[in-house]
């Protein structure tokens, strides 16, 4: 079976791998569908994350069938499942309250574990989740990064008319949007790239878009920070009302806080990282099954896995929404 292996920072390569025939008794063994190129895979290939270690197999945004099961694995073969991929303990008090987000012994699959960009991949069947039936492969691939705004979502209230800034119209970004469309929110997104302020435009009706020099300060209860830019995290201050609530999930390594203003208006700040396991993911399952939960144009492109270097270029290009690689058409 094939799957990718990045030795190096920018020196990915399609390789053959043996086939693992035996089984932990826990373990569950995948054949991929498919597997969507996150912003950390780019980042992980860029040689940006401090904590990533080289060689490793890339990937951690997965569907696939479970082909074969250990002796305690109480899911069928055949099952559809999508994957959890960050490790966590399971007995820390984080991991006790439901944290699992920021449990202390987490790894992430394809940073600093080897990952799931392969034909046929083995994982513990703790951090897999049954997909249901009628949910198409193109949305279940989303379960995972979705989780991430579904996450973020819960720190604030964003219900009909809250006025949201999402500042970022990348993949995450267009899951923001998503929501707080379907949640009725009084929506501005924000973007440096009019091409992906033109998508959000076509796809979502009553939805404001800008430049972020032409968003208007003091003007929002809420902002979503999903660019992960210094200009955007010191922006989204700026934009916020009084009593304003800003959710950071993307992750500009530094920026400079306005402490006087942010302490007279009574602003507060949330880092928002992954997501909850199973809680997120069953949530973010939900409103993907919702017929008009409009996830439509969050896919760019579906390239069969030997189309890896193609795919790997167009996410890194920051110019497309999510890229997902077809493990099935290799
Ligand atoms: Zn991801
Ligand atoms: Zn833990």
């Amino acid at each position: 079976m094939y799957g990718l292996f990045l030795k190096n920072p920018s020196d990915l390569e399609l390789r053959e791998f043996a086939s693992i025939p035996t089984l932990q008794d826990d373990e569950v063994k995948l054949r991929l569908i498919y597997g969507g190129i996150c912003g950390s895979d780019v980042n992980v290939y860029k040689g940006k994350i401090e904590h990533a270690s080289y060689p490793v197999s890339p990937g951690h945004e997965l569907v696939g069938e479970i082909v074969q099961t250990g002796a305690n694995v109480k899911e069928n073969i055949g099952q559809r499942v999508v994957i959890q991929p960050n490790s966590f303990c399971g007995e820390c008090n984080y991991c006790k309250s439901g944290q699992t987000n920021i449990c202390p012994e987490k790894k992430s699959l394809g940073v600093n574990v080897n990952g799931g960009f392969v034909q046929e991949f083995v994982i513990s069947s703790k951090y897999v989740l049954p997909v249901p039936e009628e949910l198409a492969n193109e949305k279940a691939v989303l379960i995972e990064p979705f989780a991430v705004i579904v996450h973020a979502f819960k720190k604030v209230s964003i219900t009909q008319g809250t006025t949201v800034a999402i500042i970022g119209c990348g993949a995450e970004g267009m899951l923001a949007v998503a929501l707080a469309n379907h949640l009725g929110a009084n929506i501005t997104a924000v973007d440096i790239n009019q091409e992906k302020l033109n998508k959000v435009q076509s796809h979502y009706n009553g939805i404001k878009t800008c430049l972020p020099e032409d968003v208007e300060a003091g003007k929002f209860d809420v902002v979503i920070e999903a660019a992960g830019a210094k200009q955007s995290f010191e922006q989204g201050v700026d934009i916020l009302k009084p009593g304003g609530a800003m959710v950071v999930v993307g992750m500009a390594p530094k920026a400079e806080l306005p402490v006087t203003r942010m302490v007279r208006k009574e602003l507060t700040l949330y880092g928002s990282i992954i997501y909850n396991f199973p809680d997120d993911f069953l949530i973010s399952i939900e409103y993907l099954q919702e017929e008009d939960f409009n996830v439509q144009p969050i896919i760019s492109e579906i390239l069969p896995l030997n189309e890896y270097k193609k795919a790997y270029e167009y996410a890194a290009s920051g110019q497309y929404g999510k890229i997902i690689l077809n493990f099935q058409e290799a």
